[in-house]
């Protein structure tokens, strides 16, 4: 048995690289990665290549491994090449992703060092490094101290868990499904709808409440039905309202909701995953208000901090919510829990062993210190106002100014269909690759929308995309004539 193990040994060993092997591995990694960010400025936003990184096919997970520059070869031709690169300052998309490097050093260490952040007394530095993060993020919402929340993966998530704190906070049972009340509107998020059915309330009577004329809920139309839906004998216990529609960027009245959900007795979610980093801006602050009123807030760091993606948070007002929807016991966590003095993730998560994900948040944050977050927001709300200044002196038309960093614009030209015609101007745009960008519809319209959250989209590339759409607005009324 021990000549087996001896030779296990050899043959495992080989998990462990030595120095030069891992010098040689990250090198060329370092190299790559180097090489991509100081291109950036020159890369396609958007690439459209026929095989869509198919190749990976070719080369199989089988016994034998390949060679660090093999591989790199690998994921350049068949990921980092094709679709839409979410790090270059010309993805005005959606919403747009970014990617700051320290980030990515936090993740490195992160994944070095493996320390099991699920446990306070696995890794209480882990632990209160990220509770840290979250009684920050608690405050920069109004947050009182009795407050605390989850770092996730992604907004998805953090909404999904939200539906659930929400369902078990107003004790929803199974059998007072179909006679519950969940208000939302038309703009709201469609990964509430996924948490609400995740939780299940799939089966809750939903209303989507009438927006104003700037996309936001009318709240006055949301009491309306509440009463009516008390009056009826129903069971309303959930309003959902939006810090930022991702569709729009409009704000729902978050002090109007909030008082009424108060008057209610309904629980407040606000969505904040695409806004809410905003308040770190002095525009931002004064245009969330009320955003303290609610009974949890899903925010994305991998929007608004301009992080990689895989981080979003949920904060809830009361730990105690979370402790009642997430408590567990288990024998072989006794010693785990004699009395930390913090909570631990895993007590009030959904998740047990996670990654270390506070790292890739506390280190940008230290490193560069908050101010330039604030300047980097604070210059895209501008950058807005400038594309909505700017766009409509090239003939477009604007339907809402700018609430937040989403413009939403369309052309009509002089003769034919305007739906055609944007949905053309927009393959044009994509099929350039310079700058990315997405469309949506609007009371029936095929319409543009410019979204500017990227860390790296400056002037140039605002400049770059009126550019685009100037050229190819020209070349396609020529074509139409
Ligand atoms: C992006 C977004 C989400 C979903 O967040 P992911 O991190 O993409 O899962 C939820 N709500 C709003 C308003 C968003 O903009």
């Amino acid at each position: 048995m021990r000549d087996k193990l001896l030779d296990l040994e050899s043959r495992s060993r080989q998990l462990e690289p030595g120095p030069q092997a891992r010098a040689k591995a990250r090198d060329h990694l370092v190299s790559y990665s180097e090489n991509f960010l100081n291109t950036i400025e020159d890369v396609k936003a958007f690439n459209k290549t026929d095989d869509q990184g198919v190749g990976l096919f070719d080369a199989p997970i089988i016994e034998d491994g390949i060679g660090i520059e093999e591989a790199i070869d690998l994921i350049r031709e068949n990921v980092d090449t094709p679709g839409l690169n979410p790090a270059s300052g010309g993805h005005l998309a959606y919403i747009p992703g970014g990617g700051i490097y320290y980030s990515a050093l936090g993740d490195y260490l992160a994944d070095v060092f493996n320390r099991y952040a699920g446990v306070f007394y696995a890794s209480p530095g882990a632990v209160r490094m990220e509770n840290m993060l979250i009684r920050w993020m608690c405050d920069l919402v109004g947050y009182p101290p009795e407050s605390h929340g989850n770092l996730t993966t992604s907004g998805s998530l953090a909404n999904m868990i939200a539906m659930v704190v929400a369902r078990d906070g107003k004790n929803i049972k199974s059998a007072d499904v179909p006679r519950s009340v969940i208000y939302l509107s038309k703009q709201t998020h469609h990964s509430i709808d996924k948490g609400i059915r995740v939780a299940g309330l799939g089966e809750c009577i939903l209303r989507f409440i009438e927006l104003d004329d700037l996309f936001r809920i009318d709240a006055a139309a949301l009491e309306q039905q509440i009463e009516q839906d008390n009056i009826a004998g129903l069971n309303p216990f959930l309003v959902v309202a939006s810090a930022g529609t991702t569709d729009v960027g409009a704000i729902d009245p978050l002090p109007e909701i909030g008082e009424i959900a108060k008057r209610h007795g309904l629980w407040y979610h606000i969505d904040a995953a695409y806004g809410g980093f905003f308040i770190l801006t002095e525009e931002g602050k004064t245009k969330l208000r009320g955003l303290e009123l609610a009974d949890s807030i899903i925010i994305d760091p991998h929007k608004g901090l301009f992080l990689p993606y895989g981080l979003g948070v949920v904060l809830v007002k009361k730990v105690e919510d979370l402790k009642r929807s997430f408590r567990f016991d288990a024998h072989y966590m006794q010693d785990a829990f004699a009395g930390p003095d913090e909570i631990s993730p895993a007590e009030i998560s959904p998740e047990l062993t996670k990654h270390f994900r506070g790292l890739r948040l506390w280190l940008p944050l230290k490193l560069h210190g908050l101010a330039p977050f604030r300047a980097c927001l604070e210059e895209k709300l501008l950058l807005a106002k400038y594309f909505y200044a700017e766009v409509q002196k090239l003939g477009f038309e604007c339907r809402l100014e700018p609430e937040l960093s989403v413009v939403v614009y369309r052309y009509v030209p002089k003769t034919g269909d305007a739906n055609a015609f944007n949905k053309r101007l927009l393959e044009a745009v994509v099929a350039d690759g310079r700058v990315f960008i997405s469309s949506t519809v609007l009371e029936g319209n095929y319409t543009l929308r410019f979204a500017c959250l990227a860390f790296r989209t400056h002037l140039k590339i605002v400049d770059t995309l009126l550019d685009v759409l100037k050229e190819n607005v020209a070349r396609l009324e020529e074509e139409t004539v």
